[in-house]
């Protein structure tokens, strides 16, 4: 086969690498440009809004890859898996045989679930990550009478509030939902919003100001939410699988692992779930949603420096160990010197961000301009919204790294908002906002003035007073 050469090559359509084909289009229209991509479909960003400088909102899509020609009409759409990556000849190798020589490349491979202990014994335990997967995980629903989910983060959260007509048994780690994003304040007001929303539409605002000690003890929240969430579109693949009046039932099980998982034919169930705790549970399957790894599923002639969860570490311009080759997304693993109030999450938001800086980078590689990394990286956002609520969270918004020596404030107005501000020696280091709170763009330019806001502690989360005004 014929040698394809390239200026610029992207390994991967997630968002990651679709952000990176997108915005080389608009940097560098004029030269070649190739994406190799394992799915017809790839995933693209659309109805971007800004709430302050770096706290972004945007939906994801899913998009014939096609679709991209109409950004940069020289784009090389190759529709295969990258196999072998030759870095001193800069020569990618395709499974069906294509070589594409390159001078820059991308690699956004993204992750693949992290599969609970014996997954490899039972074609029941599934893990949530493509189309596919959702395919067969709705498979599954319709035959199931009892599943067991097993993850604390976004997905397991949605697929419970998502599914209805089976039995479900949540299996946690944690004391309390939901932990990867929020914290057992916002899980209670999430589930107390639940149960509250027809009957107590109108209730008071509390302020509470807490100094954190070595005492604390996190507190466990009642274990009998019922309700179905609204999240982004897969989930609703989901709904309306089976009839709401079948069996409802959900139990959380806190603070537990899964033992073992083993097929069994002479039960009622074809699968018996051991928890950590000593406790047998007989399910017809297990979704296993704790979390992906990154996906460096090619071999290279030089085994690039990787993170330890096995993603290629890459410095503050997203470019890995070995020159010329960048990555961004769930597949890379920052390794550069972070701000103080940003950590990587593997999330659309942080896949869409090195996605650009990585182009961005590329670009300055290929036309010799020094570039500086992007301002995005000073601080940790997410925009998501969590069971009908828009969830804004910042910085170090569960005062992760903090240790105990922090201090938390808190307005929580029952079914309306509910608002953490996370501070350390009068300085703002985080924040939890949710719903329509209004006060993104305060908390943004707190953290990142680190103004020292001790003179206002008490009046900072007032509702009566007009806490811009300070700041004017
Ligand atoms: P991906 O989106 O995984 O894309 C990687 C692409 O590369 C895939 O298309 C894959 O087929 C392709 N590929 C892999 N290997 C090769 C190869 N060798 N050659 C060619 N192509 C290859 N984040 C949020 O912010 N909000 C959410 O609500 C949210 N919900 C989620 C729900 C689920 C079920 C999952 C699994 C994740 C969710 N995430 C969410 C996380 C988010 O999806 C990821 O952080 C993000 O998609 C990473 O983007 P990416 O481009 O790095 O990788």
């Amino acid at each position: 086969m014929p040698v394809i050469e390239v200026t610029y090559l992207v390994v991967g359509g997630g968002i990651a690498g679709v952000t990176c084909v997108e915005t080389l289009a608009i940097l560098h229209p004029e030269e070649t440009l190739a994406i190799i991509t394992a799915s017809s479909l790839v995933k693209n960003v659309s109805n971007v809004s800004f709430f302050a400088k770096t706290i972004v909102k945007f939906d994801v899509n899913e998009t014939e890859a096609s679709s991209l020609m109409r950004i940069h009409p020289n784009l090389k759409i190759i529709f295969d898996s990258l196999k072998h990556v030759d870095t001193h000849n800069q020569i990618a190798y395709t499974y069906a045989g294509d070589e594409i020589k390159y001078k820059v490349m991308c690699i956004c491979t993204g992750g693949v679930p992290k599969l609970i202990r014996d997954s490899d014994k039972s074609k029941r335990i599934l893990g949530i990550r493509d189309t596919e997967s959702v395919k067969e995980f709705q498979e599954k629903l319709r035959m199931g009478r009892r599943m067991v989910v097993v993850g604390n983060g976004g997905i397991a959260s949605e697929i419970v509030h998502a599914t209805s007509g089976i039995q479900k048994v949540w299996v946690i780690r944690d004391d309390y939902i939901s932990a990867t994003f929020i914290d057992p304040g916002a899980a209670e007001f999430f589930q107390n919003t639940f149960k509250n929303r027809e009957s107590q539409p109108n209730q008071k605002t509390v302020i509470r100001r807490h100094v954190f000690t070595e005492e604390d003890q996190v507190v466990s929240l009642n274990k009998d939410l019922k309700s179905a969430a609204l999240g982004p579109d897969w989930y609703r693949k989901l709904e309306g699988i089976k009839d709401d009046k079948g069996v409802q039932e959900l139990e959380i099980v806190y603070k537990v692992e899964i033992s073992s998982v083993e097929e069994k034919s002479d039960k009622e169930f074809p699968l018996e779930v051991v928890l950590s705790n000593g406790r047998t549970i007989e399910c017809d399957f297990v979704v296993s949603a704790t979390g992906v790894e990154p996906a460096v599923n090619f071999s290279l002639d030089e085994e690039p420096v990787k993170g330890p969860e096995g993603g290629l570490a890459v410095n503050e311009f997203q470019e890995t160990s070995i020159r010329n080759i960048f990555a961004a997304g769930d597949v890379a693993h920052a390794a550069w010197e972070h701000a103080p109030h940003w950590f990587q999450l593997r999330l659309w938001t942080q896949a869409r961000q090195m996605g650009g800086m990585a182009a961005k980078a590329m670009h300055g590689r290929v036309v010799n301009e020094e570039v500086l990394q992007d301002f995005c990286f000073e601080l940790f956002t997410h925009c998501t919204t969590l069971f009908g609520y828009q969830v804004i969270l910042l910085g170090k918004y569960n005062a992760q790294g903090l240790g105990n020596d922090y201090e938390i404030l808190l307005r929580m107005t029952p079914n309306h908002e509910y608002i953490k501000l996370v501070l350390q020696n009068g300085k703002l280091q985080g924040a939890i906002l949710i719903g329509e709170t209004d006060l993104e763009e305060m908390c943004e330019n707190l953290i990142l003035d680190q103004l020292d806001l001790t003179p206002l502690v008490d009046d900072i989360l007032n509702p009566d007073i007009d806490i811009d005004d300070y700041f004017d």
